[in-house]
């Protein structure tokens, strides 16, 4: 059995949380890999394409993660590593250089080509960064080719889309020397959520802001020391640091999950941009009473329901939060891959100190837990959903939580409505 350790890179000490205990855990781990964040992220960046290097195994997943979306051609592919590559017979560069060069050839429309690493390719070390290094000076000006792991070594599926956005922010340009300040939207929302938050700032008074990832992934937002950036999901330590790397400012900020999340995280941006209360309180309060009142129809089947997360999307800790303060529901335990607790420490101030956090992952211990706890709904993955369903408990699939639209007033309801409907569900079977 392995003893819980402290994940390196997480858990940075910060004073108002030092005193909350974490239970850190380490073992097997039941989770999707990083390659998932393309099924969200081509949706996004429509001049885009992801091609994988890997095994048959990660073109199955993606294919069955995304099939189902397909409608015209793909924005992703694999480059499938045969056995005579991962063998060293033949040099997997060359074979990439002919795989990429008959790929844009054939799909003009390609402006930027990430070059996907999974597992595979981490293990035989094909050097992806030296790849995209030389068939971008080959195909620059039309197409830039980035590269970043997707690999479910070490991860869990959300550090796709961190590993991702990170690759962008060195080719982001260089905020001009008299550039007003701006606010930087970082992480990828659904195209409706994202025009909400734009239309919001625009009201008001914040005019100057730009999204990470833009649509157009050719068209980046400057960065520099004149950036502030505000977090759209929790998962995103790597950007963070990049952006730092490059001068830009966090603003501190609950996530926009919820009523009073949504309320919080505009606040704290208007409060930087020195935006006048009165003013901001005219503007927020429609929808923030749209979202109470839609909230409001899920309160009678989660209120004083016990609810416990495994760890499995990075979404948890502003989840439980929510559902706590704006639905009454007690978390049990609040389980997460890792825990930035600089990002998350807002959140972490409102979660009740009786729910149990913890960091990392080991399946065992966590079921058994669960078991112990008996909590009335469990958020958990899709591979250990269906077995606790069948020992009698209501479940919650985590990733439906990300590929849903759950930021915002507007969809506050809905991701409310998303852990009614298991308990509904639950008290229809047992009448
Ligand atoms: S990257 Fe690794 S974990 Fe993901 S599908 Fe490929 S082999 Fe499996």
């Amino acid at each position: 059995m392995n003893a819980p350790v402290t994940l390196p890179g997480c858990s940075q000490p910060d004073s108002a949380q030092e005193a909350r205990p974490v239970l850190r855990e380490r073992g097997q781990r039941e989770v999707f890999c990083g390659l998932t964040g393309i099924v969200w992220l081509h949706r996004k960046m429509q001049d885009a394409f992801f091609l994988v290097v890997g095994s048959r195994t990660c073109a199955h997943l993606l294919q069955s993660a995304a099939g189902v979306m397909i409608f015209a051609e793909p924005r992703f592919a694999t480059a499938i590593m045969e056995e005579r590559d991962l063998a060293g017979m033949v040099d997997a560069q060359d074979e990439l250089d002919r795989v990429v060069t008959r790929l844009l050839d054939r799909r003009p429309d390609i402006k930027t080509l990430f070059l996907v690493g999974s597992c595979p390719s981490e293990v035989i070390k094909l050097d992806l960064a030296k790849a995209a290094e030389r068939l971008g000076a080959q195909h620059m000006p039309n197409v830039r080719i980035l590269n970043y792991s997707g690999s479910g070594i070490e991860t869990t599926f959300t550090q796709g889309e961190d590993a991702c956005v990170t690759a962008l922010v060195p080719v982001m340009p260089a905020e001009s020397a008299d550039a007003p300040k701006q606010l930087l939207i970082v992480g990828a929302l659904p195209d409706i959520v994202e025009d909400q938050f734009l239309r919001l700032f625009d009201q008001l008074g914040i005019d100057n802001v730009g999204v990470l990832p833009a649509r157009d992934a050719r068209n980046l937002p400057p960065v520099g020391p004149n950036t502030c950036y505000l977090l759209a999901q929790p998962f995103l330590a790597d950007t963070a640091m990049a952006l730092e790397g490059r001068g830009a400012k966090r603003i501190d900020a609950l996530f926009p999950f919820g009523a009073e999340g949504t309320t919080g995280w505009l606040h704290a941006a208007a409060a930087e941009f020195g935006i006048d209360e009165a003013h901001f309180n005219a503007v927020v309060a429609p929808g923030r009473e749209r979202a109470k009142r839609a909230i409001g129809h899920a309160r009678g089947a989660l209120e004083g329901k016990r609810i416990s997360f495994l760890p499995d999307s990075q979404l948890e800790i502003p989840l439980a939060r929510f559902l706590a303060t704006e639905l009454g529901m007690e978390p049990v335990e609040v389980g997460t891959p890792y825990l930035h607790r600089a990002h998350c420490a807002q959140e972490l101030d409102l979660i009740p100190p009786s729910a149990r956090i913890s960091e990392g992952q080991h399946v065992d211990r966590q079921l058994d837990r669960v078991r112990a706890d008996k909590p009335d709904l469990t958020v958990c993955g899709l591979g250990l959903a269906n077995p606790l369903e069948s020992e009698g408990f209501s479940t919650k699939w985590a990733i439906e939580l990300v590929f849903s639209p759950i930021h915002g007033f507007d969809q506050a309801g809905d991701l409310a409505e998303l852990f009614a409907r298991p308990l509904r569900r639950r008290d229809v079977l047992e009448v």
